[in-house]
């Protein structure tokens, strides 16, 4: 069953400062030998930035550093054709898939990158990066974050939600193509985000809150708000979000699919995927890393999820909004752009 899926990782972190090689199966959760022998046809790899002061050296450093990842990112696809595909749309996230070839999509984990410089964020969308969460933990210029980050000097909100640059930010990120992420967003930044968007939001790695009551994850109102605007929740192997946390230390990937079950009761079958979190914190018994993907694969099966089902959830979800980010922006380049002087 699982072999015959276009199955796509939403969520992957690099290590940073770059650790091991992604070429050869090492310690990494996520490398390309595993991604092979786990079936998976694409990932998400991203470029996180811990959330730190929100100053000009502090955004200079922050700005440098997406740079720096997103550029290893794309160095695991060589030009010599020796390791995986750069992917930076549906078509080409396809095109791998059908030479064989792991799909390297290029991410950004925290806003805080782009500083309050929307020129930063086409920098970042033309190195390839296809989606953005609005935050991490902590507030940035673009909005509040779910965890407010007291060692920054963080009161629980900073805005009641979304910040005025962030409202330009999803703007152009809709104009660009890059899809809006709210995992790791304040709930009120989220819904926000959700009605501003142009293009369906994605939950890159985050997980059912009727299930597991922690703070990155999404409650039922925030769930209705996703569904009801043809958005995505890609839940996420992270324990702490699977399970309360004094049991956190038994959950199997039986846990995985109940969120997974949850989800789609609550949305349906177009609205759940899977976003790992893999060398960010992700990893549960029986899927400790990408290579065991098939033993998800083979829980849902278990609990009755047939072949058009699993993929949708492993895959075909996050492909259409993909398309639908990149008909967004298509759509918008009809239209006279916003700032004057910046059409050839
Ligand atoms: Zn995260």
């Amino acid at each position: 069953m699982h072999n015959g899926l276009l199955a796509i990782d939403t969520h992957v972190d690099i290590p940073w400062p770059e650790g091991p090689s992604p070429f050869e199966d090492g310690p990494r959760c996520v490398d390309l030998p595993k991604l092979k022998q786990g079936g998976i046809a694409a990932v998400c790899f991203v470029a996180y930035v811990p959330q730190g002061h929100r100053d000009a050296a502090g955004h200079l450093a922050a700005a440098g550093r997406t740079r720096a990842m997103l550029h290893a990112i794309a160095g695991m696809a060589p030009p010599d054709g020796s390791g995986g595909v750069l992917a930076r749309t549906a078509d080409e996230i396809e095109a791998a898939y059908a030479a064989g070839k792991p799909g390297i999509v290029p991410a950004i984990e925290n806003g805080y990158g782009i500083g309050r410089d929307l020129t930063l964020l086409e920098e970042f969308a033309g190195l390839g990066a296809r989606y953005i969460t609005l935050t991490h933990n902590g507030h940035n210029e673009i909005g509040d974050a779910a965890i407010p980050l007291r060692n920054l000097g963080d009161d629980d909100t900073q805005y009641g939600g979304l910040s005025d640059f962030g409202q330009s930010v999803v703007d152009r990120m809709n104009e660009l193509g890059v899809m809006v992420d709210i995992s790791h967003a304040a709930k009120t930044t989220m819904m926000q985000a959700v009605k501003r968007s142009k293009a369906p939001v994605l939950a890159s790695h985050s997980c059912m809150r009727a299930l597991c009551d922690h703070k990155r994850n999404l409650d039922d109102e925030q769930l209705e708000l996703i569904a009801a605007t043809g958005g995505l929740v890609q839940v996420t192997m992270v324990s702490n979000f699977l399970r309360p946390r004094a049991r956190a230390a038994d959950v199997t990937v039986a846990d995985i699919a109940d969120h997974i079950d949850y989800g789609v009761q609550r949305m349906g079958i177009d609205h759940v995927g899977i976003g790992t979190d893999f060398d960010g914190g992700g990893g549960v018994k029986g899927f400790m890393h990408i290579g065991q993907a098939r033993n998800l694969t083979a829980e849902l099966t278990r609990r009755g999820y047939g072949r058009e089902e699993l993929a949708k959830i492993w895959g075909g979800n996050v492909l259409r909004l993909l398309r639908q980010a990149e008909n967004v922006a298509a759509a918008s380049q009809k239209a006279p752009l916003r700032q004057p002087g910046a059409m050839a």
